[in-house]
């Protein structure tokens, strides 16, 4: 016999039963699109700010929120946003401080999303970007003109792992009253933390290391509490918020974030050592190693070097293309930070479309292969290396 009237309505009400009591050990997931008020007055004391409730879940959420409080406190930041990618966060933070006539200094080696942001899409809307040679962003003073507000730049550079004196450069953005925002995701808190060395801002793809699994795509910037809420009307009306379950997925990530920085580090090291002077390339690049020419610059404000190695082949595309039809331990896929090992050709992917000459502003050529080296067995992946060098 068919119910006589509807199901209970208690089905449709979910938060009915929850138990604010429980103390849970973990984070909840409040995966809730919007947030109950009890009265008008309730609603006026939010608009007021004096509640300390929640409105909707693009403005903010408690999972955010609370991914937002690590974050701050892995980078001793006085604040985090989080966004819904890397580019979330880049769009967020170029467009929150940013305003039509204002320009941006930026390396002209970069990462290709930044890259095009600033290249051609923000002209479109009368916010220009000039790309300066790694010299000439050492000590960016001479470059810095009367509409320059940001200087943006990544320290390793991708993927030549190039780096800047990050104290350096921020000391003479200071002085010139711009702005410096760090791009600090090959590098990770783990390694290195630009805030203590004067920056303004620090941005992260979070969907690499922070997150570290390969299975969200999150962004987030750090810095003081003042510029971190100019981001908030960019963020709110781009829409670029993360989801409440995303949150929860890179907080657990992040619990692991410096055991599995320290498995990096040492196998990026053990693995570049292994190859350096290997006959059948022509170069590796890591910070760690001697003779990378940024050495001693990474060693002066790095803890350890991160897990980013690029190899460069003597033949060219055909011959990186070869090493990586051959590699099998490290997996063929562009992104890097998870656990697992991966190979990407940077002229395909992170560098595709550059001109010649962009590439080579970049010093990024056809026979490099970028490894981002993840936590397996060291003695893999050295020996899947050496046979896929052939
Ligand atoms: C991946 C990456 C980004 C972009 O982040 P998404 O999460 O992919 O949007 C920005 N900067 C660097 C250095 C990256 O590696």
């Amino acid at each position: 016999m068919p119910p006589s009237k509807g199901l209970p309505t208690r089905l449709i009400h979910t938060a009915e039963g929850a138990q604010p009591d429980a103390a849970p050990l973990t984070t909840p997931i409040y995966e809730t699109t919007t947030f109950l008020f009890d009265s008008t007055a309730d609603v006026q004391a939010y608009i007021d700010g004096t509640s300390g409730k929640y409105l909707y879940s693009r403005y903010d959420n408690p999972s955010t929120r609370a991914l937002e409080a690590k974050l701050a406190s892995a980078e001793q930041a006085e604040a985090a946003m989080v966004f819904g990618s890397g580019m979330g966060a880049i769009s967020g933070t170029l467009l929150g401080l940013l305003s039509a006539g204002d320009e941006v200094l930026c390396s002209a080696a970069i990462y290709g999303g930044t890259f095009h942001l600033l290249q051609s899409f923000l002209p479109r809307l009368g916010i220009t970007a000039r790309l300066l040679d790694l010299d000439d962003l050492r000590d960016p003073t001479a470059s810095i003109g009367p509409r320059t507000r940001v200087v943006w730049f990544e320290s390793p550079i991708n993927p030549t792992l190039r780096c800047l004196d990050i104290a350096r450069l921020a000391a003479a953005c200071r002085a010139a009253g711009v702005l410096s925002v760090v791009d600090n995701t090959f590098a990770t808190p783990y390694n290195q933390q630009p805030l203590s060395l004067g920056v303004d801002l620090v941005m992260h793809s979070v969907t690499k290391y922070l997150n570290g699994h390969s299975d969200v795509t999150a962004g987030a910037v750090m810095g003081s509490q003042a510029l971190i809420e100019r981001l908030l009307p960019a963020r709110k009306l781009l829409g670029a918020m993360l989801d409440p379950m995303a949150a929860s997925l890179v907080a657990r990530g992040l619990k692991t974030l410096d055991v599995r920085m320290e498995r990096h580090n040492a196998n990026a090291l053990g693995l570049a050592r292994a190859i350096e002077g290997e006959a059948r390339l022509s170069r590796v690049l890591y910070p760690g190693l001697r003779s990378h020419p940024d050495h001693a610059i990474a060693a002066g404000q790095m803890r350890g070097f991160g897990g980013m190695i690029t190899i460069e082949l003597p033949g060219g595309l055909d011959a990186a293309g070869r090493f990586f039809d051959r590699i099998a331990v490290f997996k063929r896929a562009t992104s890097l930070g998870g656990v697992e090992s991966l190979a990407g050709l940077p002229v395909l992917t992170s560098q595709y479309g550059w001109s010649d000459e962009q590439l080579a502003r970049a010093d990024v050529t056809p026979g490099m292969v970028r490894l981002s080296v993840g936590i397996e067995t060291l003695e893999d992946l050295i020996a899947d290396v050496d046979q896929a060098l052939g």
